[in-house]
Parts: C-alpha cells; sequence; structure tokens
C-alpha cells in the first residue's frame, strides 16, 4: 500500500472524476441504506449511519485506524468494538466492502443487489472503482465448480493507474 488509509478521509475525488458533487455521492448512499435497512428490518442506528458516512467520504477506501481515529472523539459510543461491530455489519448487508490488500473500506454503489463486483484501485490517487463482473464471476464460479469448489466470496481487486490519473 502506498498510500496510508488515514489520507483517506480527507480524500474528496471520485471514480469517474475528479471533480464531482460527492455530497450527492453521500446522500445517495445513506438513503439506499435506510431503504434497505427499512426492507429487511434492520436497525440503522447513529452509529451505523455515521460509519458508512465516514466510509463514504470519498471513493478512497478508508482503513479501521482512521476511522476510529475520526470517530474518538464524537459521541456515538465508538469504543473499537463497536466500531468494528458496525463495520461487520454494513459489510454483512452489502452497504461497505473490505478491500483486502488495503485492509480498508469501501462504500458500496449498488447496495443490495445480488453483485459480484470486482475492483479498479488506482495506485496513484487510491480511487477503487467497483464494476460489476457478471460473466467474469461466473468464468470463475463454473471454473471452481469444475473442481469441486463451491465460490462463496469473490472480490477481485485489480490494481493499476485511472484515466484521470493517466492524464496527469
Ligand atoms: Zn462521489
Ligand atoms: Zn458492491
Ligand atoms: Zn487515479
Amino acid at each position: 500500500m502506498k498510500k496510508p488509509a488515514k489520507a483517506a478521509i480527507a480524500g474528496h475525488a471520485a471514480a469517474h472524476s475528479h471533480s464531482h458533487d460527492h455530497k450527492h455521492c453521500v446522500e445517495d448512499a445513506l438513503a439506499a441504506a435506510e431503504q434497505l435497512c427499512a426492507a429487511k428490518d434492520l436497525r440503522f442506528t447513529p452509529l451505523r449511519r455515521r460509519v458508512l458516512e465516514l466510509v463514504w467520504s470519498s471513493h478512497k477506501p478508508v482503513g479501521a485506524y482512521a476511522l476510529l481515529d475520526q470517530l474518538r472523539n464524537e459521541d456515538l459510543g465508538s469504543a473499537p468494538p463497536t466500531i468494528y461491530r458496525a463495520l461487520d455489519f454494513l459489510i454483512e448487508h452489502g452497504l461497505i466492502h473490505r478491500i483486502e490488500r488495503m485492509n480498508a473500506f469501501v462504500g458500496c454503489s449498488h447496495p443490495g443487489e445480488a453483485h459480484r463486483g470486482f475492483f479498479l484501485i488506482c495506485s496513484d490517487c487510491g480511487n477503487a472503482e467497483e464494476l460489476e463482473g457478471d460473466g467474469l464471476s461466473e468464468a470463475i464460479a463454473t471454473a471452481a465448480q469444475r473442481r469441486g469448489f463451491t465460490a462463496r466470496e469473490m472480490t477481485l481487486e485489480v490494481t493499476g493507474l485511472c484515466a484521470d490519473c493517466r492524464k496527469d
């Protein structure tokens, strides 16, 4: 990992463009989470909401320590175990994803849909863009099945340079 996850909290770049109104991404993500939790009869507690909002503070994956740092001074019952449980909840219900290679979290751009996304991670700006890879995940599942292996989780992480960074 080239850049500390901590920097991600302050970041404000987008997956598609370096300048867009990221406020809308955050609003959409929070609204989608509210709907999903209401539909599944799940409690979208203030802490879960706040953690989701912080993960969505940019399109760069955010590390757990950066979240802990941020929440330390907020009054939401933010002991580390509570925050980890909130992260687990958000992952379990598909609202965020863990980027394993960075040990960091990024908001899901289409929660509630059955999907096996894959990520394009820019090693320059740190943005992680989630793409649908239906054909791709099917190909992997089929290859696994031929080995008698049932694929359960799949997160493909592709690193490289995004279009914006290639221009610079
Ligand atoms: Zn955005
Ligand atoms: Zn997703
Ligand atoms: Zn980039």
